[in-house]
């Protein structure tokens, strides 16, 4: 027997259909490409969105062709991903912070029909185009008066949206439909795709929107730093229309400065975004005295959260850190470190421990700990394990079937991560699998080290790597790059570590650097400085 409730397909342009119904008039306000700020509404993108996709259709784009679209945050930006969407072709977000050759090959393996691209990666376009056969149109996100040479063939936007009519329908496929397609950066073999489906959007979008995740609603008003590239900006460009808030795009800059002027100017509420972000932003404001007087909470992920960041925030500004977890392949929400009942009755100071975890899953999310023999690990909050998951927003397979059968026999997909679980159910990265570092058949957590050392007051950025040792297999190794002007010792460093961490997680050495290379999304990029540091010898060693 089935129930009797209606079929309502849960399809992503239903949520942009809904924000032009009930919240027609909020804005979006994006800082452009070209240089001024610039207004439209729900009501304006979804008309416009429309007329891209009968210009899509024109190109002969069919339902399941892959887009791409190599772009910041922007009012056009949105409207192409719903145009995209909506008549059931795959949105492909390209990250332009890769490789040219990385770019190659995924605009390749995707087959990527047409590309939406801002005036900014246009050169770099201009390059590989031979490379990428598959690509017959170019579309730049601009207007004919500033469309420029440096692509040729390309049309702009603007002569595509005033060249079509709105009339159109969107939606009428299964919620299956696949709606984007978004690549994991690589750090180990070829880059990877996440092909989503309208249902797994839609879902997370319900899940991510909610009290203890997100907790947005049409009161907010939204910038989301993180790209629409990395992982759907964490879904922002789905829930901000879901729920009817105004969002704010911040296009190319991404400053300190840029940032506070966009959050004061606009009244931002709510705004996401990876450490390193946070950091400019706060090291902004220290340096001209501003103030955040609207700005209430921060979603911070990516990767793991320092202290002091979330310290900043509290103690200066008053606003509230949210720590969550996920990656590509969970869409990409995971957990969400929001007080639970029971943290929420502790003091401040404690509260803040558990703030600092990547925290709990919410509906939609099942996950695992467990050793390599896939026994389960208990909630101890010390036993580290290998972290899985399962759920409806969370990836099945790779596109094209990458990497052949990649979820274990009880559908539990293997995160890469290395994990703990406490008793209140707090999950806390430990690190990569690959690179967490083996001493002495115990694993030492680089992350932990590498954020306790980025608090010292001397560091810029600090990165914590396994080398090498003839007793132990490995043993930590200390990367520092410091502020500008100061200059530090190794002494000072292992000092501000002590009681901080285990004697025996203590870094055998500190080596101060120019550069902490950073990943295509952010993150430390540890196979690099595992490759500049090939020679060094840990003084230990001998
Ligand atoms: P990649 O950068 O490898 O393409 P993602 O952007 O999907 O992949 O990043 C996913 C990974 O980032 C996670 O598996 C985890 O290792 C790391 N990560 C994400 N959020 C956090 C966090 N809050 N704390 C620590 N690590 C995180």
């Amino acid at each position: 027997m089935l129930g009797r409730m209606q079929d309502w397909p849960l399809t992503v342009d239903r949520i942009l259909d809904h924000a032009k119904a009930w919240h027609g008039d909020r804005e979006i306000v994006t800082r452009s490409v070209e240089g001024p700020i610039v207004r439209t509404t729900y009501a304006e993108v979804h008309k416009r969105a429309k007329r891209i996709s009968n210009a899509l259709r024109a190109m002969g784009i069919q339902p399941g062709d892959r887009v791409a679209t190599l772009a910041w945050n922007s009012a056009r930006h949105l409207e192409a991903w719903y145009g995209i969407m909506g008549i059931g072709a795959v949105c492909h977000t390209l990250n332009p912070r890769l490789f040219s050759e990385q770019l190659i090959y995924i605009i390749n393996h995707a087959e990527d029909q047409v590309i939406f691209t801002d005036l900014t990666f246009a050169p770099l376009l201009a390059q590989i185009r031979e490379h990428i056969p598959t690509v017959k149109h170019f579309v730049v996100l601009t207007d004919e008066a500033h469309l420029t040479d440096q692509l040729p063939g390309a049309v702009a936007y603007e002569s595509l949206v005033a060249g079509h009519s709105d009339d159109c329908v969107w939606g009428g496929f299964d919620e299956n439909t696949p709606a984007g397609l978004c690549y994991t950066s690589g750090t180990t073999g070829n880059p990877k795709g996440v092909l989503y489906t309208h249902r797994s959007n839609f879902l997370h979008t319900l899940v991510t929107a909610s009290a203890d995740v997100l907790g947005i609603g049409g009161r907010d008003i939204i910038l989301p730093i993180v790209p629409m590239f990395h992982a759907n900006a964490w879904g922002i460009a789905f829930s901000a229309p879901a729920v009817g808030a105004k969002l704010v795009m911040p296009g190319p800059k991404l400053d300190g400065a840029s940032v506070h002027e966009l959050i004061e100017a606009e009244g931002v509420t709510f705004s996401a975004a990876v450490p390193t972000v946070w950091q400019m932003l706060l090291a902004h404001l220290r340096q001209t005295g501003g103030k955040l007087t609207t700005l209430k909470r921060v979603a911070i992920g990516g990767s793991a959260v320092p202290e002091a960041i979330v310290r900043g925030f509290r103690d200066e500004y008053g606003v509230d850190v949210t720590h969550a977890w996920g990656m590509t392949e969970t869409s990409p929400l995971g957990t969400i470190a929001s007080p639970s009942y029971k943290v929420a009755e502790m003091d401040e100071e404690t509260q803040l421990s558990f703030k600092l975890k990547q925290g709990r899953p919410p509906l939609g999310i099942d996950l695992r700990l467990v050793d390599d023999q896939e026994k389960l690990l208990p909630h101890d909050g010390e036993t580290f394990g290998r972290l899985k998951v399962k759920g409806p927003f969370v990836v099945g397979q790779y596109f094209k079937g990458d990497g052949g059968e990649i979820l274990d026999s009880e559908g539990f997909f293997d995160t890469g991560d290395v994990a703990t679980i406490d008793e209140y159910g707090y999950m806390q990265i430990t690190d990569r699998a690959k690179d967490v570092i083996k001493s002495g058949g115990e694993w030492i957590s680089s992350i932990e080290i590498e954020n306790i050392a980025a608090g010292h007051p001397k560091a810029e950025l600090a990165a914590v790597i396994g080398v090498a040792h003839p007793k132990w297999d490995e043993r930590p190794l200390l990367l520092v790059k410091l502020r500008p002007g100061e200059s530090g010792t190794k002494e000072e460093f292992l000092k501000f570590l002590d009681g901080k961490i285990a004697k025996w997680w203590t870094p055998d050495d500190v080596v101060f650097v120019d550069d902490i290379p950073l990943g295509a999304t952010g993150k430390i990029d540890k196979k690099i400085l595992r490759q500049r540091m090939s020679d060094y010898v840990l003084p230990t060693a001998g």
